[in-house]
């Protein structure tokens, strides 16, 4: 990889983890998921990057992929496990970061230190070489030593340009994942530790879409949303409060789109209902002695 497309990673990197800890930082019971969603994609444009796709605030048994609408009031609640997943780009170059925290107490503070424990293991091992079992193998023994399952369902990838999940999978559990680490590729790996039973799936939309292709609508509103999703979210995920900057009510719109096919709705994905999931994440550079960790705070 060459020094200008290195620098790009690092700052993009260095942006996405200054946001998500400062984020991480103001959420406290009774403040809003929108004003901490906000302040991580505010603070990474005023960067000079962009988002590589919204901020995810995923709650308890929720492990991936919601995101505030624009008019939501949603609060945060004391006792509740905050995933808070942030992603820069500066000229397609993804960081890709993730923190856990539990709002005003700690009793699951075993439960997120397993996940961030299992990256530290993970990161330490990163070596050109090095066979992608193995790092999933050391994550699923680290979180199982503290006495809960990682989800198998999630997964950490490669990341090319304007490409979050590019090629390789980096799995979360033993006896997964093909071939090996080679030096000057880029990856997040991304445990996820679940009190419950370490599967995820679901149906409920979560505010995050992906445009598909260009589809024909009559609705002038649909018309312009897709126009403007086109021409500013290349091929990287985008939030309905991003359709709520270009038209004043998505709604209809976005539903009219996705049910054409012409966007691709995410929906949440959660653990069994009662149980409580952590995250960490880290966007690293596998280098010939090791790696460098992108996501590190400057
Ligand atoms: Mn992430
Ligand atoms: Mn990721």
């Amino acid at each position: 990889m060459d020094k200008e497309t290195e620098e790009k990673y690092r700052q993009a990197g260095a942006l996405a983890r200054a946001a998500c800890v400062a984020g991480s930082k103001q959420i406290k019971e009774g403040a809003t998921l929108l004003s901490v969603a906000e302040l991580t994609e505010s603070m990474i444009k005023d960067g000079g990057a962009e988002l590589a796709f919204p901020t995810n605030i995923s709650i308890d048994s929720q492990a991936a992929h919601f995101t505030p609408r624009h008019d939501d009031d949603l609060v945060f609640e004391r006792g509740q496990v905050v995933k808070l997943d942030v992603g820069a780009h500066v000229d397609g170059h993804i960081g890709d970061t993730a923190i856990t925290v539990e709002v005003g107490s700690s009793v699951h503070k075993d439960l997120i230190r397993a996940s961030k424990e299992a990256l530290n293991v993970a990161i330490d091992l990163v070596h050109p070489g090095i066979p992608i079992s193995t790092i999933g193998d050391y994550i699923d023994q680290t979180i199982r030593s503290y006495g809960f399952v990682p989800v198998e369902n999630l997964t950490g990838h490669g990341l090319e340009r304007y490409n979050l999940h590019a090629g390789l999978n980096i799995p979360n559990i033993r006896n997964a994942g093909k071939g090996r680490l080679e030096e000057g590729v880029v990856i997040a790996i991304e445990p996820f530790a679940s009190t419950g039973e370490g599967k995820v799936g679901g149906k409920v939309l979560g505010n995050i879409y992906l445009f598909n292709k260009k589809v024909r609508v009559k609705a002038p509103e649909a018309e312009d949303l897709q126009g403007a999703i086109m021409e500013q979210n290349h091929s990287l995920p985008f939030s309905e409060r991003f359709c709520a900057s270009v038209i004043s009510d998505p709604a209809q719109p976005l539903h009219l789109l996705n049910r054409r096919r012409g966007i691709f709705g995410y929906p949440i994905l959660s653990d069994v209902p009662g149980s409580f999931v952590s995250q960490a994440e880290h966007t690293v550079l596998v280098t010939e002695g090791g790696c460098e960790v992108l996501t590190k705070t400057k």
